[in-house]
């Protein structure tokens, strides 16, 4: 059984798509949707021996090898142009994400269509980098699993200046659609980050005075502003 988490990113793979797991591990997306018969081909990516192999392993296992080709390589340097029509990319820094897309852009030219992408942490840096390289937000999810907090952000080709129109700084740290819809993690989430700034800030009180010190608690207190900003904004 798949965890709700992948399974969230599942959900957004168009069927019949041939799509891309980079950072696959044990290939259990790309195995979970070919067994379900959702999609026919399937590139699992890894770029660690390890989890190749442990990729490698679980394919043969479930007899996909014929769908399924894993493949070891660096982030996107795996896809040929214009092989596949999907790219996930699931349970790793949004930094590290928004840097696999960066380098493998010459590889989202044509085929792709739709990123699915899940950060553990920093979703951020992945709207900051849809945006700049015209790529629009369609959906997002926000989930709870095992006491952890997931995104889940979906994208396809086109310029998303309009959903950050109202307030950019805003809107990409907590996300357009995430916070119209407010739910349960998402305010988990933020009320948990915001215990963590203020906390870190009542340690800064105690520290020296430094430009440096003086600049990160205004940086906690703007961000401690906009938390309590959305979770008060009624529209
Ligand atoms: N995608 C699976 C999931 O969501 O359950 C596995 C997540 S695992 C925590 C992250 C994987 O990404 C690791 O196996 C790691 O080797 C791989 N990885 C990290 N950087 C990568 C890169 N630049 N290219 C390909 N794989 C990468």
């Amino acid at each position: 059984k798949l965890s709700k988490r992948l399974e969230t990113v599942a959900k957004y793979i168009p069927r019949n798509a041939r799509f891309a797991d980079i950072g696959s591990d044990h290939a259990y997306l790309p195995c979970y949707m070919v067994k379900r018969n959702d999609v026919h081909f399937a590139i699992a990516g890894e770029v660690v021996e390890g989890p190749y192999q442990s990729a490698v392993k679980q394919v043969k296992q479930e007899g996909l090898t014929s769908k399924i080709s894993v493949r070891k390589g660096n982030g996107l340097e795996v896809i040929e142009p214009n092989e596949v029509d999907c790219v996930t990319i699931a349970g790793m820094g949004g930094t590290l994400i928004a840097t696999i897309l960066e380098n493998g852009k010459n590889k989202l030219k044509d085929s792709v269509q739709r990123l699915i992408l899940q950060p553990n942490v920093s979703a951020s840096s992945i709207r900051e980098w849809l945006l700049k390289n015209a790529w629009t937000l369609v959906a997002e999810e926000i989930l709870e699993e095992d006491g952890k907090i997931y995104e889940v952000l979906v994208a396809e080709k086109g310029d998303s200046y309009s959903l950050y129109e109202s307030n950019k700084v805003r809107t990409l740290l907590f996300g357009p659609f995430l916070m119209k819809e407010k739910n349960a993690a998402f305010v988990k989430k933020w009320t948990l980050e915001k215990k963590n700034w203020q906390r870190i800030l009542t340690q800064l009180d105690s520290a020296p005075e430094s430009e440096e010190n003086t600049q990160k608690r205004k940086e906690l207190q703007e961000k401690i502003r906009l938390v309590d900003e959305v979770m008060n904004n009624e529209d």
